[in-house]
């Protein structure tokens, strides 16, 4: 018999209807006339009651009804008596197709911690939680794509083994498929990559950037939508070792344009959540409270999940300059008390608690920071005229930092000038020459251009009100995290 989600049933179905369901049992319990079986199939957060009276299945089926075993459930769909759903499934005939040991099975009926439920990603799909997630990830991925489509973008793929590296200083995987213990080296005693299955070192990407270029100086606007990997060992509640990057590279649009994407981008799919996830988002609002309430009087937020949310789409983003930041910074509260554990003055490269100054406590909004020191940026970003308002060099790059998350968004208008490229790049030690594509679009028919890479993960994150960004992705990568 074909598969009939519970989500639907909930949804469509009328009283009356005679229903085959299928899905794992959350909780089994028994009344003095009846046996309750809450059921479900992951479609929805929420569970359907299915109902026997007390003696009307057999006893060697009725151990076998036990958390997480899998079971097709016949019957007419009735009202229900009990508080908290509209209908349930009086069962006629029971189906086991996979028993769950109760001895053994460890997504027991009670709350698990995050930390326990890595340990069991191979399940934790299966909790409220995580399936909440999960769906709610599927909504912004399907909304990313909605989005682009709707506005002429066209869905570029970038490779995932590349021969460069985007940022001149990305911690990259190396690929390989040479023997790792005796590989063959050359006259200098060097590992001889000309006997590599690509004839050269090549890696695992960490940004889609420069390709994506190409294809803005061919199609106008594009937008990549994959995974990129970084061998960073930053431990941190926000970096992955691999994770899915979205990065649109626009031919004709500056920096200006630029943000205005990204601002219209981020509150868009937000929105698309917000619309078409409304459950799963309530039940993590709900469970986002709880978890308030166990925290200390001042460190509870005064803003609930779906608060946060709507005020980052009814609110315009503030817009300041890295030069105007430093300056907040500088005369801030925590500044002059020594509050910061990193010092901060212009040319530094903002650390995460400076970033959350701005945004939590300064501005109380999402903040775009745009051009930044040259020195602390990537060799590509256009360079900016020369202005008295800065000490030193800037470029046109804008970062949009968001509240609990930091910089969920990385961008620039990119240099589209050959020669101030070329002499950026050896400054930095990039050799021309292993970019002679890369700057063929600057040989041809060159034009400003700009683009942004926004991390997914980050935007699931904020979206699902989650603290730990691998509890946003199935099977997360990690500094010594690969188990499933
Ligand atoms: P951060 O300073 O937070 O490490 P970054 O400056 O290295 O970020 P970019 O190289 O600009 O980030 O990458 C673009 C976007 O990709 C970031 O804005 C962020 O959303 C995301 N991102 C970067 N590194 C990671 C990571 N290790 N895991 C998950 N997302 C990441
Ligand atoms: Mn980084």
């Amino acid at each position: 018999m074909s598969y009939l989600p519970i989500q639907h049933v909930l949804k469509t179905l009328p009283v009356g209807t005679e229903v085959t369901i299928k899905g794992w049992v959350r909780t089994k319990r028994e009344s003095k006339n009846a046996v309750f079986i809450a059921l479900n199939d992951g479609s929805t957060i929420h569970t359907i009651q299915a109902v026997a009276e007390t003696g009307q299945l057999p006893e060697d089926t009725l151990k076998l009804i036990t958390t997480g075993a899998c079971l097709a459930v016949t019957g007419l769909l009735v009202e229900s008596q009990g508080a908290g759903q509209a209908v349930e499934v009086k069962i006629a005939s029971i189906q086991i197709y996979g028993p769950a040991d109760p001895d053994k099975y460890p997504l027991q009926p009670k709350r698990h911690s995050l930390e326990f439920l890595r340990e069991i990603a191979h399940l934790r799909p299966r909790t409220n939680t995580f399936s909440a997630v999960l769906r709610i990830r599927h909504a912004l991925a399907f909304a990313v794509h909605k989005y682009f489509n709707d506005n002429g973008f066209y869905y570029l793929n970038t490779p995932i083994i590349t021969a460069s590296d985007a940022e001149g200083a990305g911690e990259m995987f190396r690929v390989t498929t040479l023997d790792a213990i005796k590989p063959p080296l050359n006259e200098e005693g060097k590992v001889d990559y000309s006997q590599d299955f690509f004839g050269r070192e090549t890696n695992l990407t960490v940004s889609g950037q420069l390709e994506g270029e190409l294809g803005a100086m061919a199609l106008g606007k594009i937008y990549t939508f994959g995974p990129t990997f970084r061998a960073e060992n930053s431990n941190t509640t926000r970096h992955l070792a691999e994770f899915w990057m979205i990065e649109p590279e626009m031919a004709f649009f500056e920096l200006e344009d630029n943000m205005n994407l990204a601002e219209d981008f981020v509150k868009t799919v937000i929105r698309y959540a917000l619309q078409n996830c409304a459950d799963d988002l309530a039940f993590l609002d709900n469970r986002l409270k709880e978890e308030e309430k166990t925290k200390k009087k001042e460190e509870q937020s005064d803003m609930g999940l779906l608060d946060k949310l709507q005020f980052v789409i009814s609110n315009e983003f503030v817009r300041l300059t890295y030069t105007d930041a430093i300056d907040i910074l500088v005369n801030s509260k925590p500044a002059k008390k020594g509050q910061f554990q990193y010092e901060v003055s212009w040319g530094v490269d903002l650390q995460s608690e400076h970033e959350r100054y701005l945004v939590e406590k300064h501005f109380k909004k999402p903040v775009i920071l745009t051009n930044y020191p040259r020195e602390i940026k990537a060799f590509y970003m256009k360079q900016d005229e020369e202005s008295n308002a800065a000490p030193g060099p800037t470029v046109r790059a804008m970062d949009v930092l968001f509240p609990g998350i930091g910089e969920i968004i990385g961008g620039s208008q990119r240099e589209d000038n050959y020669d101030k490229l070329v002499a950026r790049m050896q400054e930095v030690g990039i050799e021309p020459e292993a970019l002679w594509w890369y700057l063929d679009t600057r040989r041809f028919g060159s034009a400003p251009h700009a683009g942004f890479g926004l991390g997914f993960e980050r935007l699931v994150l904020f979206v699902t009100g989650m603290g730990n960004i691998r509890d946003v992705i199935p099977f997360p990568r990690a500094p010594k995290t690969a188990e499933f």
